[in-house]
């Protein structure tokens, strides 16, 4: 039936080629089980001991020093990136006005404060990606930004909130501890600051620290080497834009083909005397389609249109058709082709049924992987090439990439694609890379292994929190998260956590963090009013929310658990509560935020003691 559906689909289209669905679900479970690893996310090596340069800041100068800090605030932020700021954002705009904003690296920024490498840019359309545009009074030139205009973004909101009056920087958080007695945060840090905070904001991102493949012999190495988030410019040449002149005379090997990957691949295969790219699965790269702001358009926007624009992505992404699709991308591509499809099948009198729709979902899916892979073979003049370009799972289950460049980028004669057929690079030699027998000896090796995700709490943030009675976050939540909303636990009270987990994810992650500010800060100003001093969910409201987030279907699981490995799926180890998405609210972002907009308008915050 799947085959019939495809064949008058491919007809009344005109342009699709024909396929059969359950010889892609063979191949796809093939391409996933060649890349299953027992060892899953321990395949990795954590950046420390004689690795820790690897994560050492290279845009400040060395030696920076200040006093320690011994002050009280209203809230301690912690994290510069987009989270910490919208906070200390939305803190300002209720009143509060003793804030600390405590931050690693040397400025504002967060992500975009580390990840410079060349050709960085937004992959979620500037307009809604960049936070709180309307308030500062600032477009982006394009629909898709590129690094340096979103880090300026993030030092405008520092200034138009007056929040580097707050931050703290190059500094990190050595522990958290809660003082029963005063009813107050100890926060200290690196630099022997010791500041009390009525509440603490955690917004240490969920890909904050770096990590390494565990390639045998990775320590080896007696090349140059650095990873993608603190690229080396020193050595490379050039600077975000590109222009990696110094690369001239320089064999270079990267590792991954991810997101990061995908953008800084043409860059280096333009200056690079040689290029190794060493994949173990392709990313999906749709086209970008990048185009400047047009000004009869910014002049046609009315007050609100941000948030409309953001709910309205977020609606066609969670999958509910909208008559409109303001953005219009990549993103909303795949929903497009399906509401213009369910409707059709509607009209055929068949009443849909929730595993036909996941049926015309798949199909869907299918259609748009097969326009990628098209998109290869196309563009990709080696057929050798071409074909282990091509990703073999759904769209999903990975980052989806867009860029215009990086599949040309092979047809270069000084880039060679290393295709290790999902095994990854043998072993790494004093001189370069190993792989199938191959020694493919090289001046540089860059990292684009991505971020860890899954680790235990402390080892990703650095630092511990002690709540009520000594007891510490890591213990607590030893046998997975235990939150209510996924914002805050029982026994660490006036905490509040701006993250995924036991929440809801939004592909346009500062939406995400927009709906959790604005939640958390209300909440503040409902202890305010009621003049308590602490905010803390009850053992029951914990546990029931617990109970709802792992009793409820998890929507995606199965979708999940029949991907190829990577950190959306914890290394294809689905269920042991370690992947970032292992713990979402199952019906989905539009669904949660209604559910706690709603809990918020009745009043009594069940589950919650705000005293
Ligand atoms: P990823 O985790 O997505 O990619 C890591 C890459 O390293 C994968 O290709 C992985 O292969 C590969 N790899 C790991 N181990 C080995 C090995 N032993 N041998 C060979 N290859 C190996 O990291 P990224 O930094 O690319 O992206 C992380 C996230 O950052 C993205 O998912 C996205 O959320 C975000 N991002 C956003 C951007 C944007 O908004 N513009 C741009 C860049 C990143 P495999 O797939 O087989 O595991």
């Amino acid at each position: 039936m799947a085959l019939d559906t495809l064949e008058r689909a491919s007809d009344s289209g005109g342009q699709e080629t024909p396929f059969d669905p359950e010889a892609l679900r063979e191949r796809y479970r093939q391409e996933r089980d060649r890349r299953l690893r027992p060892e899953g996310n321990d395949q990795y090596v954590e950046v420390k001991g004689d690795f820790s340069h690897y994560i050492d800041d290279p845009y400040v100068e060395p030696g920076f020093t200040r006093a320690p800090l011994t002050d009280g605030v209203d809230a301690l932020i912690i994290g510069g990136g987009f989270g910490g700021l919208m906070a200390g954002a939305h803190l300002r705009k209720a009143g509060i006005e003793r804030i600390r904003i405590i931050e690693k690296g040397g400025d504002f920024g967060g992500t975009w404060y580390w990840n410079r490498y060349p050709g960085a840019q937004c992959d979620i359309e500037a307009y809604i990606y960049l936070p709180l545009l309307e308030e500062t009074g600032f477009l982006p030139k394009e629909k898709y930004s590129y690094a340096p205009e979103i880090l300026a973004h993030a030092r405008r909101i520092g200034e138009h909130f007056d929040l580097y009056r707050d931050a703290c920087f190059q500094t990190q958080i050595a522990a958290v501890t809660w003082l029963e007695e005063e009813s107050l945060w100890l926060v200290t840090t690196n630099r022997d600051d010791r500041i009390r905070a009525r509440y603490v904001v955690m917004s240490n991102g969920p890909l904050n620290r770096p990590k390494l493949p565990g390639i045998p012999g990775i320590d080896r190495y007696r090349g140059h080497s650095f990873h993608t988030s603190r690229w080396d410019y020193g050595y490379t040449g050039g600077d975000t834009t590109g222009h990696l002149d110094r690369l001239a005379d320089k064999r270079v090997a990267i590792i991954g083909t991810g997101a990061t990957a995908v953008q800084c691949v043409p860059h280096l295969g333009r200056h690079a005397r040689e290029l190794y790219v060493f994949q173990r699965t392709p990313s999906s790269v749709d086209l970008r389609g990048n185009s400047p702001t047009d000004p009869a358009w910014a002049a046609s926007l009315t007050p609100g249109w941000q948030k409309r624009r953001m709910d309205n992505f977020n609606l066609l992404v969670s999958g509910l058709p909208q008559s409109e699709d303001l953005v219009s991308d990549g993103w909303t591509d795949i929903i497009r082709n399906l509401s213009a499809m369910v409707p059709a099948r509607m009209a055929e009198g068949s009443a849909m049924k929730l595993e036909d729709l996941a049926r015309e979902v798949e199909l869907a899916d299918f259609r748009k992987m097969n326009q990628i892979r098209a998109r290869v073979d196309a563009t990709v003049r080696d057929p050798k090439t071409a074909e282990a370009l091509k990703p073999w799972y759904r769209q999903f289950c990975k980052r989806p990439t867009f860029n215009d460049d990086y599949l040309t980028t092979f047809n270069r004669p000084n880039v060679t694609l290393v295709d290790t057929v999902g095994r990854g690079v043998d072993s790494v030699a004093e001189t370069g890379l190993i792989f199938d027998g191959v020694h493919y000896e090289v001046d540089c090796i860059i990292f684009a292994t991505g971020f860890e995700v899954g680790t235990a709490y402390t080892r990703r943030a650095g630092f511990e929190v002690i709540g009520r009675g000594g007891q510490t976050l890591s213990d607590y939540w030893a046998g997975g998260m235990k939150t209510l909303h996924g914002f805050y636990s029982h026994g660490f009270p006036n905490c509040f956590h701006l993250g995924v987990t036991q929440n809801a994810l939004t592909a346009n992650f500062p939406h995400m963090l927009d709906e959790q500010v604005r939640h958390v800060v209300e909440l503040i100003q409902q202890a305010a009013a009621r003049q308590a001093r602490t905010i803390e969910p009850t053992v029951e409201g914990e546990a029931g929310w617990v109970e709802t987030i792992r009793s409820s279907p998890q929507m995606n699981q199965e979708f999940r658990r029949d991907c190829t490995p990577g950190y959306y799926n914890g290394e294809g180890v689905v269920s042991d509560g370690r992947g970032i998405f292992d713990e979402l609210y199952g019906p989905g972002p539009v669904a949660f935020y209604d559910l706690v907009r709603q809990w918020r308008s009745e009043g009594g915050y069940e589950g919650l003691r705000i005293a």
